[in-house]
């Protein structure tokens, strides 16, 4: 059964795209089943998979508003397969952002890519979902359909304040709408070793979250920021740079840290009940149970 990853952080431009998309190529190279989806009406995750956004036919959109299923609204990017890092593509253009309205009236609407995913879990091994930058129902579906959340983040002063935020909302989800969800790591991105403070704040991310830090760092490196110009990943684009290498060891990381999910646990609509494993743990915060 497939475990099910967001890639999330509220702040825009941290890095969340490119991990998705470095992510899920790193782990189709390395023979695992990988269905990426994008959430974030920008499409960029859909765009740096080889997919153009606007000629799909269908999207997550789509699957949200349950005028589709998964199955009939991914696709196999042929670049990709070319490259030799086939994943599957969920993708997303503009047409995304009116499911934030649209959905707002209709019932169980936290919990519709869950219920869509179920009927896929058995034909992948990882499915990464790509957030927007917001904490929004969009990101919110995500968040009950996840296992875990990989939180991309760069080794500055202010990453720490959103983190707050994040750590926040995924315990309410947590607490009221998804047991199962647990952080699962907080990946250093686009991190520069002769900047002092990256590495002061290295060492506090350490500190504070101790083996919830990767022991993958993603270094700066120009071949991943160039790398969706031409529409693809990094790992796929130039597998050789130094940002690619990283993002392959991250995978293997993954594989190793994160054995198969249980069936029964896996993406069944409604996961029974699973322990708490967040790294910080408050009185459960109310929200409104759909
Ligand atoms: P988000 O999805 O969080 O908004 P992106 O993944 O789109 O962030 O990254 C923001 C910008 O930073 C993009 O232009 C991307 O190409 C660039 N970028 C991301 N990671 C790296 C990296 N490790 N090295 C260099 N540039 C990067
Ligand atoms: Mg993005």
């Amino acid at each position: 059964m497939a475990r099910i990853f967001c890639i999330a952080n509220q702040k825009g431009g941290v890095g969340k795209t490119t991990t998705t998309v470095n992510l899920a190529a790193g782990l189709a190279r390395l023979g695992q089943r990988v269905l990426m989806i994008d959430l974030d009406p920008q499409g960029n995750a859909t765009m740096g998979s080889g997919v153009d956004k606007r000629q799909l036919e269908m999207t997550v959109y789509d699957v949200l508003l349950e005028s589709a299923s998964v199955a009939e609204a991914r696709v196999k990017p042929e670049r990709l397969v070319e490259g030799g890092c086939a994943y599957d593509v969920l993708g997303a253009n503009r047409e995304l952002a009116g499911a934030e309205v649209e959905m707002v009236s209709l019932d169980r609407r936290e919990k519709r890519l869950r219920t869509a995913l179920a009927a896929v879990g058995a034909e992948y091994d990882f499915v990464l979902i790509d957030c927007p930058p917001s904490l929004s129902l969009l990101t919110l579906n995500g968040l009950c359909a996840a296992h875990g959340v990989i939180v991309p983040m760069q080794c500055e002063y202010f990453a720490l304040e959103g983190l707050t935020d994040l750590v926040n909302t995924i315990k309410q989800v947590h607490a009221n709408l998804n047991k199962n969800l647990q952080i699962i790591g907080l990946l250093r991105v686009m991190f520069d070793p002769r900047i002092t403070l990256q590495q002061q704040v290295s060492d506090q991310l350490k500190a504070h979250f101790g083996e919830k830090v990767f022991d993958t760092v993603i270094p700066r490196n120009v071949r991943l920021a160039e790398a969706p110009s031409y529409g693809l990943p990094g790992v796929v684009f130039d597998a050789s740079a130094k940002g690619s290498q990283a993002f392959i060891s991250f995978a293997e990381e993954m594989i190793q840290k994160m054995p198969p999910a249980q069936p029964a646990s896996a993406v069944a609509p409604e996961p029974p009940e699973a322990p708490a494993v967040l790294p910080v743990t408050a009185a459960p915060v109310e929200v409104e149970q759909k």
